[in-house]
């Protein structure tokens, strides 16, 4: 190409000097004579070559310059870029780095779980994601060795994650204890591809997962997908890893908090929820169900006759009914949704949120039935016990808590006048 334009600007130059000097020869061949006039020919074309030579030598050596230039201005052009893309980089860690004091600030701030994981699931999601994607959280129930998602986000709302007990990475994630970078989802050697097509691999195409473990424990795992080949890089996965490590030890603290909490307002015998805990969740929703203008119902119930059948058994067994009467009372009501409560020795405090009180009192005619028709095998005899219960309902019976609490217990000490195993409201 080069050599074809330095060819052209010769024949150019050529056919100009060869014009110019036919001209020039023509206009003195008709003044002079025949000899000279050769002579003069000859001195032209000589000086014509010169000249060619001369000017081709130089047009060959400027453009071996121009191509020598153009070189090294690619070789810069490609360094150039490759500099603005380190510095592009660099940049992005400063960023991340820089944010990783604000996620530090953040873990310390709360002990709550749920705060704890979304403040690690945004943080990724942001600064690797670019908020793009989709970021989980999974928790790992160390007992079964089974996970579960807590936590998602999602650029795309109508995205459902259906496995919500981790896919085959997850799982590879669980089992090695150790990062995970998946350029292209359905061409990766380590995973078989034939076997993705049943998992719910949605639209992604690659994806950086990460462990969070602390004390030899795994306490979660933290993933990023993209729905673009080869969106994650090295540097990314190096990112999500550091995250994963801080946010363990935060991971591990809130969890330990939460079993404090939980063990603090839950009973340990029936593992219901204790009677200070109920009392305040009862302020809270008494409060709320006026604001709605809702109703509210609440049932007591107190097992009939349970010094005797403790004289009868032993209070190992009379321990065992109180637990049995635990487990009774929250799967018959389960579909109801109520905060049940073991308000003292042998009795049961139970909330209905929006439940009015014709209806509480027939759930509790029904709950009544079910317990005095329940068999409690003892020594291969069948026991029975029998319950009674007193209904109080906001707003009809009262508008405040404290008043309420004491016309259900009112009404089941009514109930236990008029013979036990029954249903009673004032
Ligand atoms: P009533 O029908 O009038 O309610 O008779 P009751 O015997 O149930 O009532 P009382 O208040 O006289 O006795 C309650 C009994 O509940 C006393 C105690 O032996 C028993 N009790 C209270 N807490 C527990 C507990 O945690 N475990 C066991 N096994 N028994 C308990
Ligand atoms: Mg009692
Ligand atoms: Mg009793």
């Amino acid at each position: 190409m080069q050599q074809n334009t330095t060819r052209k600007k010769i024949w150019l130059f050529l056919c100009l000097s060869a014009a110019i000097l036919l001209a020039g020869n023509f206009v003195f061949h008709q003044k002079t004579h025949l000899s000279i006039f050769l002579v003069f020919i000859l001195v032209n074309t000589a000086i014509f070559l010169i000249l060619l030579k001369f000017y081709s030598a130089k047009i060959i050596r400027e453009e071996s310059d121009c191509e020598h230039t153009q070189e090294e201005i690619n070789i810069i052009e490609s360094k150039n870029k490759k500099d603005h893309e380190y510095n592009a980089a660099l940049k992005a860690r400063i960023i991340r780095y820089d944010n990783l004091k604000k996620l530090i600030e953040d873990l310390n701030h709360s002990l709550k779980l749920d705060i704890v994981i979304r403040v690690l699931s945004s943080t990724v999601y942001t600064l690797i994601s670019d908020s793009s994607g989709i970021a989980l959280f999974y928790l790992v129930d160390n007992r079964y060795q089974k996970l579960s998602l807590v936590h998602s986000i999602k650029d795309d709302p109508a995205l459902v994650v259906l496995s919500k007990e981790g896919d085959i990475f997850d799982q590879w994630v669980l089992r090695h204890s150790t990062q995970l970078i998946i350029e292209n989802l359905k061409n990766d050697f380590r995973f078989d591809s034939d076997s993705l097509n049943g998992q719910d691999i949605r639209a992604a195409q690659s994806l950086i997962s990460a462990p969070l473990i602390s004390n030899n424990s795994l306490l979660g795992l933290l993933r990023l997908e993209s729905t673009k080949n080869n969106f994650f890089n090295q540097d990314d996965l190096r990112f999500l890893s550091l995250v994963a490590d801080l946010g363990a030890v935060a991971l591990e603290n809130s969890l330990l908090f939460q079993k404090t909490q939980d063990l603090a307002i839950h009973d340990d015998l029936t593992s219901l929820y204790t009677r200070g805990y109920f009392l305040e969740r009862l302020k809270d929703e008494v409060r709320r169900c006026q604001r709605l203008d809702q109703h509210l119902s609440l049932m007591m119930i107190d097992i009939d006759f349970f010094k005797q059948y403790n004289d009868k058994f032993g209070h190992i067994v009379g321990d065992l009914v109180l637990k049995k009467m635990g487990q009774l009372l929250k799967d018959t009501l389960s579909e109801l949704n109520p905060l049940l409560c073991r308000f003292g020795g042998e009795e049961f405090l139970i909330m209905f949120s929006g439940v009015e009180k014709k209806r509480a009192l027939s759930i509790a005619e029904e709950l009544r039935k079910k317990i005095e028709s329940e068999k409690i095998m003892l020594r291969r005899q069948d026991t029975h016990i029998t319950v009674s219960i007193g209904v109080a309902s906001l707003p009809l019976d009262t508008k405040d808590e404290d008043e309420l609490v004491q016309k259900a217990d009112k009404a089941m000490y009514a109930a236990k006048g008029k013979g036990r195993n029954q249903v009673c409201s004032i």
